[in-house]
């Protein structure tokens, strides 16, 4: 029994919110638990540098946790949340009391549930061992079937192109990334992963698999399929709300938090990618970004909600991807918008989501590199502060987006 503060999920937003903790003055033991072996890592770089033979990067170092005096119990897994008892158990039976407690319990890859699929190895991204795994599977020549035209399967096919395999990706929608990249910025992608020899079959539904000797046959509903020595199942995350939903907690696509991240248990609050929470800036929507930024964020509110203070989720949700030598941005909410303006220079493209009545809600961004980063940085600003931009001066690539950072000249008289 130590009471405390104990975060359950030692992930980005999990870390995050120990050290925010710490920062923002709590003096308590501090615990935090994760199921991994490794000292937490970020993820990221596991469909990037890792697959390409790179480290992992620690998101802080081991006496880093020391010198803050946060306690990190890795290789451990929670199995039960005791509300009444405030305490958790571990999956050895052992206990541990708390007074105020985080999840902060992420995201697992769902299933692929078609015959034959667990028949054999197939491989999923989501931690390093994954991203070990596949790594040592990969070798130049090898057929790579990846179901799921989504981030990861993209991330994933750049990489095994750059290993020298022959990859085919299947996706059951009528296009890539059809969830939250705009489509102008997926067809650009398209055109770069076939130009780098990936075979896209789009609007494919699988329909089994089949095994022979370790060579796998993907047969989909319209008769057409992949043969492949190496399968990558890659069709999205289900937020990991077990614990939470066990012990009665309000559960809404991942655990339902308010605007300053509390379950309907004052003691407990969630943030990352296993919680959704109601957005201010956009008229209260429940939202689930499952991105890097939002966990850290969240991360970091949840350690000051923890500490005392009553704050509501403001940051403008925010995302990159990188593939081959393109870099993809989006932030805000693009599906939001009503309408959408262009702004084209050179090779960069960028994309501004209004709402109804003129509202920035939403940009997006692809160009070479980090060539976006800096109109996306400068729209996060702006929609944060709830602008309403002239589309012409939007689309205008010769007019400076900075300036509309600038505060509006008082009116005369
Ligand atoms: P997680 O990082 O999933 O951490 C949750 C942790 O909780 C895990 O370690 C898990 O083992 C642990 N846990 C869960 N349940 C228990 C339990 N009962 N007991 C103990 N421990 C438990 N986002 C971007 O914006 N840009 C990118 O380029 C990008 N690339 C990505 C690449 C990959 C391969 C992946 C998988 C994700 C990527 N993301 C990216 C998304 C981003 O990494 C996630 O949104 C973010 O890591 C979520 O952080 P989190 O702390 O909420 O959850
Ligand atoms: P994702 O981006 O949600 O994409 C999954 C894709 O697979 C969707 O287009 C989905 O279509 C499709 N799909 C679903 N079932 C299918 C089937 N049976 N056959 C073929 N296609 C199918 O999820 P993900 O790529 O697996 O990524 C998982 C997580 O990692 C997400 O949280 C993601 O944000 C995170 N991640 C982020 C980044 C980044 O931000 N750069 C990079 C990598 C990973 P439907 O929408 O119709 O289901």
């Amino acid at each position: 029994m130590a009471g405390g503060a104990v975060i359950v999920g030692a992930g980005e937003a999990g870390v995050g919110a120990a050290f925010a903790l710490r920062a923002a003055g709590f003096a308590g033991p501090v615990t935090l638990i994760g199921g991994e072996a490794e000292l937490p890592y970020e993820r990221p770089p596991l469909s990037k540098d890792v697959l390409g033979g790179g480290a992992l990067k620690p998101i802080r170092a081991e006496a880093d946790y020391v010198a803050a005096g946060i306690t990190l119990r890795r290789g451990r897994t929670v199995q039960r949340l005791r509300r009444e008892a405030r305490e958790i158990e571990f999956d050895d039976g052992d206990g541990l009391g708390y007074d105020r407690l985080l999840l902060a319990t992420g995201a697992a890859p769902r299933r692929l549930q078609v015959p034959g699929a667990e028949a054999g190895p197939v491989h999923t991204l989501r931690d390093a061992a994954d991203a070990f795994a596949l790594r040592a599977a990969m070798a130049p020549g090898l057929r790579v079937a990846i179901v799921g035209g989504g981030l990861i399967g993209l991330e994933v096919a750049a990489a095994a192109r750059g290993r020298g395999a022959a990859v085919t990706v299947l996706e059951a929608e009528p296009r890539l990334l059809g969830r939250g990249v705009p489509e102008d910025l997926a067809e650009i992608l398209a055109v770069a992963h076939r130009s780098n020899g990936v075979r896209l079959c789009i609007n494919r539904n699988l329909a089994a698999i089949t095994w022979r000797d370790g060579v796998a046959e993907l047969i989909c509903t319209d008769g057409t399929g992949a043969v492949a020595d190496l399968v990558v199942v890659a069709i999205g995350v289900a937020p990991r709300t077990e614990l939470a939903a066990e012990a009665g907690l309000a559960i809404d696509n991942g655990i339902a938090v308010d605007a300053e991240l509390r379950t309907g248990d004052a003691a407990i609050l969630a943030a990352g990618d296993c919680c959704s929470f109601p957005h201010p800036l956009f008229g209260g929507r429940r939202l689930r970004p499952e991105s890097w930024q939002n966990a850290q964020e969240l991360g970091q509110l949840a350690a000051l909600n923890l500490a005392g203070a009553g704050q509501a989720v403001s940051h403008v949700p925010w995302m990159w991807s990188d593939q081959y030598a393109l870099g993809l941005q989006i932030a805000g909410l693009p599906a939001a918008g009503a309408a959408t303006v262009a702004r084209r220079d050179g090779d960069r493209l960028t994309l501004f989501h209004l709402g109804a009545d003129g509202r920035l809600l939403g940009a997006s961004g692809l160009g070479p590199g980090t060539a976006v980063a800096r109109d996306i940085g400068i729209a996060r600003r702006l929609i944060a502060r709830r602008a309403v931009p002239d589309p012409a001066y939007l689309a205008d690539p010769a007019a400076s987006l900075k300036a509309l950072l600038s505060p509006v000249p008082a009116a005369a008289g």
